[in-house]
């Protein structure tokens, strides 16, 4: 066999690519992992891996590294409504897994995943660009790197490539997309005062805005405010849009005092949230796997264990199976069916906490006495996983309608 031909060669080294070179690596398969940047920087990318996703992670032998080099532990949970207290979880005590939520740094994550990717014994190219992919039954991948083109053939190749994906078109998928409604933005802040056990959430129901105040230690905290895209407002960004993100986040509720002698620890950046997936996101010897499969709305903190329910589920299929080509639609099965879940789970919650108008405050007032009374009727996805019911009891019970 040629040096240049690999078992499997991901595109991307984000938690998708690196932690699948990691698992498949130590089963013996020989892999190639491309990523474009040498050094990472805060893109604005997830840094909350909520209960099952560190469950997912454990699967794949990577959450003590992470948990003990990186994580910072959050075993709150506080939702305010309408300025008011609403919940408070012990997500510990009060969930099937026990486990909290881990926040970290995520270009720290990155190159943790990709030392331990090497360590587990995949080659990893920094600073090299995926520029063409060949699908078909050995799928080919053109790269640059230092200047160079090169070629590598594979018996798989996996587009971990984010939310801008180009194997999507690469490989031929067709993306779906939900119809727009929500922005996200996010900044890191430093010295910020805010409860370091605790997440905390805040819903302005019927302006259709959030906050997220999700603390790293040490009063490191990655802040966020969700808005209708469809409103008046514009993408937060830059300094001005800095002291827009205060005063949202003022009006949310958030004290004003965490904001007074902090300061900001990377950039400010504003992201479309809308959903938007593959179905089916393997053909032809090229699977998806993380956003470029799913960009799930971030305001829901999904993506990452989606991710990480990719990597178990795609290595799980292809160590069980003679034909990768097999495995590699068995995997697209059980992809889609946990993402549906999430999704359907996902719009549920934001029809309910973030869709202004009077149709949706009538849904409120019969669904939120009813949540407040008996808080179980909250689905429980976001935080234990797509293997909860999703039906449509789940969905009477969350509206009130039962
Ligand atoms: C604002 C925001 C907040 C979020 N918050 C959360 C959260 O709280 N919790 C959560 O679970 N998720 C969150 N997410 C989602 C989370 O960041 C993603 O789901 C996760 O990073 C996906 O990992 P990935 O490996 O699929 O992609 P990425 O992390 O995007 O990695 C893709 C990698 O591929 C590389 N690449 C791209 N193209 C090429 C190419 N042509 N050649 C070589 N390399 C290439 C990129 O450089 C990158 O390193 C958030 C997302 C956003 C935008």
């Amino acid at each position: 066999m040629s040096d240049t031909h690999y078992d499997l060669i991901t595109v991307g080294g984000g938690l998708g690519g690196a932690a699948l070179a990691s698992v498949m690596s130590r089963a013996g398969a020989r892999v190639l992992v491309l990523e474009r940047s040498r050094d990472f920087k805060d893109r604005v990318r997830g840094e909350v891996l909520v209960p099952w996703g560190c469950a997912e992670v454990d699967k794949l032998g990577l959450f003590d590294a992470l948990r003990d080099d990186l994580g910072h532990p959050l075993r709150y949970w506080a939702v305010d409504l309408g300025g008011v207290p609403a919940v408070r979880r012990d997500l510990v005590a009060d969930s099937d897994l026990g486990l909290p939520v881990i926040t970290f740094f995520h270009p720290d994550m990155q190159c943790l995943m990709l030392d331990r990717a090497i360590a587990d014994g995949a080659e990893v190219r920094r600073g090299a660009t995926v520029v063409d992919v060949t699908p078909g039954q050995t799928p080919a991948v053109r790269f640059e790197q230092d200047g160079q083109a090169r070629d590598a053939t594979a018996r798989l190749v996996v587009g971990a490539d984010g939310r801008g994906s180009s194997l999507r078109r690469w490989g031929g998928f067709a993306v779906q997309t939900d119809p727009e409604r929500r922005a996200f933005a996010g900044v890191l802040l430093d010295d910020m005062p805010a409860p370091d056990d605790t997440m905390h959430s805040r819903f302005s129901p019927s302006e259709g805005r959030m906050s997220w105040l999700f603390p790293q230690g040490n009063d490191r905290v990655r802040a966020y405010v969700g808005f209708d895209s469809r409103s008046s407002d514009e993408p937060l960004s830059g300094k001005r849009g800095l002291a827009r993100f205060i005063e949202t986040s003022v009006a949310l509720g958030v004290p004003k005092e965490y904001f007074d002698g902090c300061r900001p620890a990377g950039p400010l950046a504003t992201f479309d949230a809308t959903d938007n997936w593959v179905e089916h996101p393997y053909r032809d010897g090229v699977a998806l796997i993380g956003d470029a499969a799913t960009t799930s709305d971030p305001t829901w903190g999904q993506g990452m264990s989606l991710t990480a329910r990719d990597v178990r589920v795609l290595s799980e299929s292809l160590l069980g199976h003679e034909s990768w080509d097999v495995a590699g639609h068995a995997f697209a099965e059980e992809h889609d069916r946990g993402y549906a879940a999430c999704h359907q789970c996902d719009n549920w919650y934001t029809d309910l906490l973030l869709e202004p108008g009077p149709e949706a405050d009538a849904r409120r007032s019969v669904a939120l006495p009813r949540i407040l009374e008996d808080p179980t009727r909250l689905p429980d996805t976001p935080i234990s996983g797509p293997d909860q019911p999703v039906d449509d009891s789940t969905r009477r019970r969350l509206f009130g309608l039962d």
